[in-house]
């Protein structure tokens, strides 16, 4: 019997049977955007050949004034029903089906045309948008329309319209952003006008067995949201409206509370779809942050839903639901939430991508096929470089050893394991542990390789990583210096006052350590609510209320030399999650020192170039988090012997070293040697 008998169990949608019960959500990954439908038709197609039951491709814009930023993919011509043509047939041929998603953004557009029901900005976007009058809104509802009966055209199963997260029709239903007093605005009847409207044009422009999906907004996470009375009202309507599945939206983009960062608790938000069941007679979606087959299961058997949403993981691995109905769901690569390589990409207007998988995405360019000439290899190193360069060269065929000098495999991921609210990384060395396992691989821990040992290998790759920075401040004999490595990995202690020295990525994350009480709020969902303000929508509206801070542990102060404001330079899509959560725990932050001396009672500090202001920062401890060095010295003396020597990850470039980087070039080197 299947371990997962829900999970894979048929569901009918809109006259169509869906062989399972998970869907791949939209995701903007820029790839229509490329306009090579070949790529963006190989991208969907692994997906369906990974028996994903139903697709959603990335919001497709219904109009120029409605598309995401200037330039948005859409179906607005002959040709490009046409090219999504290429896309519908490669996916059917493969087995599978697929919905677009139709997205307006509304306010959230990124462009001077951009329209919304009031002329109220955003504070995500720098345009104010323009007040649609009543010719206006009727062009939207046709344009709409008009790109369903075109995504039919085109060979999809369905369409998608999105009505959550703050885009257009999210924001005529609530006062926070529609402030009208004609008929699209004022009563709740009236502000959810336009969506029903939407579905029941959407609806007669694509006749029945096509499946229509509305994603609604069942948590606003803003002020003035939705009730959840007029949650459970909408719908009812939308499902009287005509469409065929009701998808779960979590939080509008402007809100101030993550919904999918990585520290989100696990399927955080499956309870607010639960709420909805039994209101409805269509089937109900639940979405954020379920990444494996057992929690999305449980998510089912607990009766939250009756379909499973999951986007990014399907990225980190398009085989997710074939693994699972194989019984091989530890072979699974993990989506461990980090946005590095997807969103952050999409936001940069970069092709989305994801730290786990390069070939995401990549399908048609970074192409993994049996080596011409077996050879063998010596890999050295298992963090996460060495490993993808061994995994990679032995799926292709070649013999492979891996030598780890100490007693277990992950590098640097074992530092971020420990990071609070970064759990999922122990997800993903013991996935990188069993592909090893399940591989031909040789690996060989507690062994230090060196030249002599390696002479009977063919060629030899070096994944050596790196070693902290030692930032050579004078320090007093009695100060108690510690690095990032040896705190983190539990060799050294802190004390309750401490200062780090060195505000990037590591510093961050060795400040949360610091402050965050184990296990961490991450692995217990009450609390997490409680921190960031989330209640249920049925006392508050929109479920939001006042965020209720932990303790902190210990009192941090975090330093950079850069004159600016710690954590700038953090990433896009989660930068400000670290920011406020460090914030929310008291921890000082200051920027422009110049560390003059560690001594016994803390660090002294000056400012500027004339080291001005000079003053102890009181400390018990201190922790380096300045950087890393590369560790090359084997690679050097390989080369001086003469041998062939391929250097990745953080023992080529130490500077900005991060997982994504040394998986994508590990695995590209792999696929090429
Ligand atoms: P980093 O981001 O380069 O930060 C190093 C910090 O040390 C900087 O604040 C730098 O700032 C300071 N520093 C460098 N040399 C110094 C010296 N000689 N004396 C005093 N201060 C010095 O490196 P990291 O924090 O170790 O992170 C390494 C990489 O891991 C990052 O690039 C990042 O990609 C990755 N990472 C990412 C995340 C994430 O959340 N995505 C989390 C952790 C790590 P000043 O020069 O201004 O003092
Ligand atoms: Fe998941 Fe990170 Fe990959 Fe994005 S980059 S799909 S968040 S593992």
């Amino acid at each position: 019997m299947s371990l997962y008998p829900l999970l894979l169990s048929p569901l009918v949608v809109g006259g169509i049977t869906l062989p399972n019960r998970v869907l791949m959500g939209s995701m903007h990954t820029n790839l229509e955007e490329t306009r090579d439908w070949n790529r963006v038709a190989e991208f969907y197609a692994e997906r369906a050949r990974g028996g994903v039951g139903l697709m959603v491709t990335g919001g497709m814009a219904p109009n120029r004034e409605g598309g995401v930023f200037p330039g948005a993919a859409g179906l607005f011509s002959a040709q490009d029903i046409a090219n999504h043509r290429v896309v519908t047939d490669r996916v059917h041929d493969a087995g599978g089906r697929i919905a677009m998603q139709i997205l307006h953004a509304g306010r959230y557009a990124y462009g001077k045309e951009c329209v919304a029901p009031s002329p109220i900005k955003s504070p995500i976007s720098p345009f104010p948008p323009h007040e649609l009058d009543e010719e206006g809104i009727e062009k939207q509802i046709a344009d709409i329309a008009t790109a369903a009966a075109r995504a039919k055209e085109a060979g999809y199963d369905g369409v998608e319209v999105m009505g959550s997260e703050g885009y257009f029709l999210n924001q005529f239903i609530v006062t926070h952003t529609n402030k009208r007093t004609d008929r699209w605005g004022g009563s709740y009847e009236n502000r959810i006008r336009l969506p029903l409207e939407v579905v029941r044009r959407v609806r007669a422009a694509v006749g029945t067995d096509f499946i229509l999906i509305y994603r609604l907004s069942m948590i606003d996470l803003v002020p003035d949201g939705s009730t959840w009375d007029e949650v459970v009202m909408l719908a009812k309507a939308v499902e009287a409206a005509g469409a065929s599945i009701l998808n779960t939206g979590i939080g509008w983009h402007e809100a101030r509370i993550p919904t999918i960062a990585t520290s989100v608790p696990q399927r955080a938000f499956t309870w607010v779809t639960k709420k909805l069941m039994g209101h409805v007679g269509i089937p109900v979606i639940t979405s954020n942050r379920i990444n494996r087959p057992e929690i999305a299961e449980a998510v089912l058997a607990e009766g939250c839903a009756d379909m499973v949403s999951m986007a990014r993981p399907f990225l980190a691995d398009p085989h997710f639901v074939r693994k699972a109905s194989e019984g091989r769901a530890a072979e699974i690569a993990p989506c461990i939430a980090c946005n590095q390589a997807c969103l952050d990409h999409t936001f940069a207007g970069k092709i989305s991508t994801c730290l786990v998988n390069p070939r995401a995405c990549h399908e048609t360019e970074l192409v993994i096929a049996p080596a011409a000439e077996k050879k063998r290899y010596a890999v050295v190193g298992a963090g996460a470089a060495g490993i993808t360069a061994a995994l990679t060269l032995a799926e292709r065929g070649h013999d492979v050893t891996l030598f780890e000098q100490s007693n277990q495999i992950g590098g640097q991921l074992n530092y971020a394991k420990e990071v609070p609210g970064k759990e999922e990384f122990h997800g993903l060395v013991n996935w990188f542990a069993t592909m090893l396992e399940r591989s031909s691989v040789t690996l060989r821990l507690n062994t230090t390789a060196d030249v002599a040992g390696l002479t009977s290998f063919d060629a030899v790759v070096i994944a050596t990583g790196v070693t902290p920075r030692d930032p050579q401040i004078p320090t007093d004999a009695r100060a108690q210096v510690v690095n990032y490595a040896d705190l983190l990995s539990g060799v050294a202690q802190a004390g309750q006052s401490v200062a780090v020295i060195g505000a990037g990525g590591i510093g961050f994350d060795v400040a949360e350590f610091l402050v965050e009480k184990s296990p961490s709020a991450t692995m217990r969902p009450a609390d997490w609510r409680k921190e960031w303000g989330v209640t249920d929508p049925e006392l508050k509206r929109g479920g939001l209320t006042d965020p209720e801070p932990a303790r902190a542990e210990r009192q941090v102060t975090l330093m950079q030399r850069k004159p600016e404001k710690p954590g700038r330079g953090l990433a896009k899509t989660t930068g400000w999650i670290h920011r406020a959560s460090l914030q929310a725990k008291g921890v000082t932050m200051i920027g422009g020192v110049n560390y003059e001396r560690i001594e016994a009672a803390g660090v002294r500090v000056s400012f500027g170039p004339g080291r001005e202001g000079a003053r102890l920062v009181p400390a018990d401890t201190v922790v380096l988090c300045t950087g890393q060095e590369s560790n090359r010295a084997l690679a050097d003396r390989l080369v001086a012997a003469g041998r062939v020597v391929h250097v990745i990850g953080g023992a080529d470039v130490a500077a900005e070293l991060d997982a994504k980087r040394a998986i994508n070039q590990a695995m590209r080197l792999a696929a090429t040697l």
